[in-house]
């Protein structure tokens, strides 16, 4: 495939009821940050679009719960994202919303379209509907246990827990949000995209990368666990899907189509048709053409997403654009998987999470670090972890120790040394490789060390390996340490001073290139340091492209005799207590939300059940270990008309000698039982909480033994 002639970069359309954490960034906007600030620094025609996703029934939920109209609920998230975005340096071409009447005009003319060429297939079905709110329950407004792994609050399009994909009637027990009430079956009539009709194409297009005959992409480009996704979706038979939903809250199904009253259009079908409003937006304020961003196949399409994004934009919304004609398809869909967070899932609804709004105000200037740390852990290809401990050992030992030293180094030698002037050279002079302390190399070979580095970084940003690539990035400045220590210009600028010059000159040719080639990861670092070197700031336009080709030639980056600022330190330490402030106040946020997931309730029993069980009082007079048994306990219960033995799983959690005298209530008719080889007569009553840790449930203190519960 040719090398494209434009690109249209998109991130994921955060959903506009709830902040964002750094799960988001990690998933779908620091990669496509990386990609289009080094498409930009190589010279590429390239436009980065995204926007809020305001639609849809969660939306309307909130504004009920909060009080106030979706208008103030997106208006308020909308505005929260564009700060948090801009500050942490997420640099789109075009952030847009969905609420913008360009883009309810736009989808509805895809809507439209697809009608006018017969592709929906009119469906009518039962659907739950809640009786007391008097309205349909699609998606999130209704609740109930996920089929795949018992979770009991999935949602009926999706379930959080496992991440599998369902529809309303897969719940078991379905509840709906707006009443908790159990809803009843109702039929309407909605307008389905016949996915089963288009599953050859896509198969083939996923595949192989051949649609309409033509090759789009490679598909060994892909990752393994999107095209893997891919094929468990086609493997399992697509199915229509409605693209429609009864709703007072979305984009209005066109009023022209007989029986559209009361529809909108499912937020799904509306939402990735957000991306090509914006860039009709963005091409409307810049005096551009949207058109050939979308619609010529010299164009590359990439959407940056989480993988609980996948199959709808690696099957559905390609369906959507081949449906309506004329439209490309992406070239791949670099997405990420989940980054956890110090040992856990993040979790909206329990607050465990590092919100990134809090970051950039409590660390102010501190923004890179977040970037690099996030940029290290990236879940590319399975999920990663996210702790306060290891952001501070990356800033620690990596921003501070290696980058940040380096170039500290290297301004303060060269001001101290030449008043920061580049000093002039004798190319000839061989000095030290900064490969190996014990080998030589001329000027001209370390260029080519660096520009063998600066390649390694771009050859890794085009494979989407942003991890990779930092760490070749972070090796160009190790290598800048090594030139240093191996050549030691503090001990031999007095004896030497000719290689010392030599040395002087390369560190900032180094430096010079750090400046260019660490944007796409750290921009805010690339901003300072373009000052310290007092060279023009980067406008992203093919700055990186023209260092490569002058180093291609051997020719220096920064030409002798350039007047260079006063050196800083780029990194500060991050000390412990910064980081306990931290994880107290995730700690504490946790805490206040009681972040404990429930166990479902069982079936329903008759009282009958319940008044067979003999629950008395009691008390443990003895208790010893089990030999060869490292859970059990074997204890002497007290229940004041006799004494039993029972035998206890609860060595872990108790010493024997703790416990006797504890106050217990025993299930006194259950069936004896022989655990290694001792009768256990009854069975002690436990509380676990959501740690797995147990505790004994017991009678009001210093009562008399023996009574029964009831
Ligand atoms: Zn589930």
């Amino acid at each position: 495939m040719n090398e494209p002639k434009r690109y249209l970069v998109t991130s994921a359309l955060p959903y506009a009821n709830g902040p964002l954490h750094i799960g988001h960034l990690a998933g779908a906007y620091l990669s496509a940050d990386i990609f289009v600030r080094y498409l930009r620094l190589m010279g590429k025609d390239v436009v980065y679009i995204g926007g809020s996703d305001e639609h849809g029934a969660a939306i309307t939920i909130r504004a009920k719960k909060e009080g106030i109209t979706p208008r103030e609920i997106i208006d308020k998230y909308h505005t929260l994202f564009e700060d948090t975005f801009r500050r942490i340096g997420i640099s789109y071409d075009k952030y847009h919303r969905t609420s913008e009447p360009i883009h309810h005009e736009t989808s509805q003319e895809f809507f439209r379209k697809l009608y006018d060429k017969g592709e929906f297939v009119e469906q009518t079905t039962e659907q739950y509907f809640d009786e007391s709110a008097k309205q349909f329950l699609a998606d999130r407004y209704i609740i109930g246990t996920c089929p795949k792994c018992n979770h009991t609050e999935a949602y009926g399009d999706q379930c959080e827990n496992c991440g599998s994909t369902l529809s309303p009637t897969d719940l078991i027990e379905p509840r709906s949000t707006l009443s908790g009430n159990k809803p009843v079956l109702k039929t309407t009539t909605h307008w389905y995209l016949p996915l089963d009709k288009y599953e050859a194409w896509l198969r083939e297009w996923v595949e192989t990368g051949v649609v309409d005959g033509e090759k789009q992409h490679e598909p060994n480009a892909w990752k393994n666990h999107v095209l893997g996704q891919c094929k468990s979706w086609l493997d399992g038979g697509l199915q229509p899907r409605a693209m429609t939903r009864d709703l007072s809250w979305g984009v209005d199904v066109p009023q022209e189509i007989p029986g559209a009253e009361g529809k909108k259009l499912y937020v799904w079908m509306d939402a990735p048709i957000g991306y090509i409003s914006s860039t009709k937006q963005w091409a409307a304020d810049n005096g551009k053409d949207w058109k050939p961003y979308w619609q010529d196949k010299d164009t590359a399409l990439v959407h940056f997403i989480g993988k609980d994004n996948i199959v709808f934009h690696c099957l559905i919304f390609p369906a959507i654009l081949k449906a309506a004609g004329d439209y490309i398809l992406p070239v791949n869909v670099p997405a990420n998987q989940f980054m956890n967070l110090e040992g856990r899932k993040i979790s909206t609804s329990k607050n465990w999470a590092v919100w990134v709004h809090e970051y950039v105000q409590e660390f102010e200037g501190r923004e890179d670090e977040l970037r690099y740390n996030m940029i290290k852990n990236m879940p590319e290809n399975r999920d990663s972890e996210f702790t306060w401990k290891g952001y501070q050992e990356t800033n620690n030992n990596e921003l501070v120790n290696n980058l940040g030293n380096f170039i500290n180094r290297v301004l303060v030698l060269t001001n101290k040394y030449y008043g920061g002037v580049v000093p002039a050279i004798d190319q000839r002079q061989r000095i030290n490789s900064s490969l190996a302390p014990e080998e030589s190399a001329s000027y001209k070979e370390e260029l080519r060390v660096l520009y063998e580095g600066l390649r390694n970084v771009s050859v890794n940003i085009k494979k989407y390996e942003f991890r990779a690539a930092l760490t070749a990035l972070m090796e160009i400045s190790s290598k800048g340490n090594q030139l240093l220590q191996f050549n030691e210009p503090w001990k031999r600028q007095k004896t030497e001073p000719e290689d010392v010059k030599v040395v002087m000159n390369l560190g900032v040719q180094i430096v010079a290139a750090l400046s260019v080639a660490c944007r796409p990861f750290l921009p805010f670092t690339s901003d300072k340091l373009r000052t310290m070197l007092n060279l023009p700031a980067i406008e992203e336009q093919g700055e990186l492209q023209a260092i490569l080709e002058k180093l291609e030639q051997n020719e220096a980056i920064v030409p002798e005799g350039h007047q260079i600022g006063k050196g800083a330190y780029l990194f500060e330490r991050i000390k412990d207590d910064v980081i306990d402030a931290q994880i107290a106040k995730l700690e504490a946020a946790n805490a206040a939300n009681a972040g404990v997931e429930y166990e479902a309730v069982k079936d329903t029993i008759q009282f009958d059940d319940f008044s067979k069980l003999d629950l008395r009082t009691g008390k443990i007079i003895a208790a010893e270990k089990m030999k060869k048994a490292k859970k059990l306990l074997k204890l002497t219960v007290d229940l004041g008309f006799e004494e039993r033995t029972v035998v206890s799983g609860i060595a872990e959690f108790f010493k024997p000698e703790d416990i006797i005298g504890q106050e217990i209530v025993l299930v006194a008719n259950l069936a004896p039982r022989k655990l290694r080889g001792v009768e256990s007569q009854g069975m002690i009553l436990m509380a676990e909480n959501e740690k797995g840790e147990l505790g004994f449930v017991s009678p009001p203190k210093d009562w008399v033994t023996g009574f029964t519960v009831r």
